[in-house]
């Protein structure tokens, strides 16, 4: 597969054998593109961005924004403010918008499919501000409750949901949630960590508020991620940071702020990454990208049912839109053990709560053993895989 050969990392072994690598919702692996427009910025053009007129601190600057405005045109999103990932994206949003506009008459809807990171941040205000947390059930299906969902909506000025679950690969009913929660009075927040590295969003026609994802997550660097955010929005959000860059004028007195995405930008950016992210949408923008979400849809199936064939209980159900994700338990063998197994033969899996306990409580358990497929996968890695997993269970369950 020629796509693999832009992955250097792609060529090492672990362990003394090929590395198959599988851990891809945790965090995806780089191409060369990514790494050397990172290393030519530290090499070439380094400075810091927005504060001096020479060559060096101009080239920063336009690499810096340079990848605000990839945002914008990929998303087709009028507001990107760039942020550390997902995590600071959503608590941005609990800082900025949050302690500006919900009080504790109010209440936030989450699901219980959420990561931690959309938990946390508004379990952290709904302590300070006495604000109600909802919380919609995952049926056994593993989909919402949707009719809780739309009960849920009375009082409520924020729904936060998980675009595509990580442990699960399940896909939610988006649009609908933004028509219902818009027709109650709700804004709402789409953790999109697992949605943006796999389907083409326009943040404009899909009509949430706030939209939060990572770049890591998809070919681009670590410590870098975007918070996407609807203009009326913007305008209710207040400064979160202060400090340099963020302001208009600063006086003994007091300070004004800027009125764009810098009012929550303060200090010095992350330019190589904000370079390496944009080198990063570079190359995805070679790709098909329904052709190869429908592949590795297809990888995800393939898998699923051989696990299920072997005994393992898989949590998920790889509908069209849901993402290449394969959670599986085998009843005897312990999942962190399976995965030992497995990286002494150079596949990388995940295992553990996935930072979604409230789900693996739900399904009763308190861990899984994880598969997630990019780009570079192909149904060969698949069915090594398999057949890997069926001398693992012979020698060892
Ligand atoms: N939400 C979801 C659904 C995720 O999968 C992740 C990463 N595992 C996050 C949020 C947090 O992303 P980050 O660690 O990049 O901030």
């Amino acid at each position: 597969m020629a796509l693999r050969d832009d992955f250097p990392i792609l060529q090492r072994k672990v362990h003394g054998h090929p590395l198959v690598y599988l851990d891809n919702a945790a965090t995806t692996q780089k191409p060369q593109v990514v790494i050397d427009a990172m290393s030519d910025y530290y090499s070439q053009s380094n400075a810091n961005v927005h504060r001096a007129v020479h060559t060096l601190a101009g080239e920063a600057t336009d690499g810096y924004e340079g990848c605000r405005t990839r945002l914008k045109t990929w998303f087709n999103a009028e507001r990107a403010i760039l942020t550390s990932g997902t995590t600071e994206a959503i608590n941005l949003v609990a800082h900025a918008w949050g302690r500006a506009n919900l009080t504790k008459d109010d209440a936030i809807v989450l699901t219980e499919m959420e990561h931690h990171s959309d938990i946390v941040p508004w379990q952290m205000l709904a302590e300070e501000r006495g604000v109600e947390i909802r919380y919609v059930p995952v049926l056994d299906d593993f989909t919402l409750d949707m009719e809780v969902f739309e009960a849920s909506l009375v009082g409520a000025k924020l729904v936060c949901v998980v675009h595509t679950s990580n442990v699960l690969g399940v896909r939610n009913p988006l649009e609908r949630i933004i028509k219902s929660a818009h027709a109650a009075g709700a804004k709402v927040l789409i953790d999109a960590a697992q949605g943006a590295p796999h389907v083409r969003i326009d943040f404009d026609a899909f009509g949430a508020d706030f939209m939060a994802f990572s770049a890591h997550k998809m070919c681009g660097p670590t410590g870098i991620g975007a918070l996407l955010v609807r203009p009326d929005a913007f305008e209710e959000m207040q400064p979160f940071m202060g400090g340099g860059d963020m302001i208009e004028t600063v006086t003994t007195e007091g300070s004004t702020y800027q009125d764009n995405e810098h009012k929550f930008e303060a200090g010095t950016p992350r330019i190589a990454e904000a370079i390496g992210w944009n080198a990063a949408f570079g190359w995805m923008e070679t790709l098909d990208l329904e052709k190869e979400h429908k592949r590795m849809l297809e990888i995800a199936r393939y898998t699923a049912k051989e696990l299920r064939g072997m005994g393992m209980t898989v949590y998920g159900r790889h509908d069209d839109g849901d993402s290449a994700v394969v959670s599986f338990l085998h009843p005897k063998l312990h999942s962190e053990d399976m995965a030992h197994l497995l990286d002494a033969v150079g596949y990388a899996v995940r295992t553990g709560h996935h930072c979604a306990q409230p789900l693996l409580n739900r399904l009763g358990i308190s861990s899984t053993v994880r598969a997630s497929y990019y780009f570079y996968n192909t149904m060969e890695e698949a069915e090594q895989f398999i057949a890997q997993l069926k001398i693992i269970l012979e020698r060892f369950a």
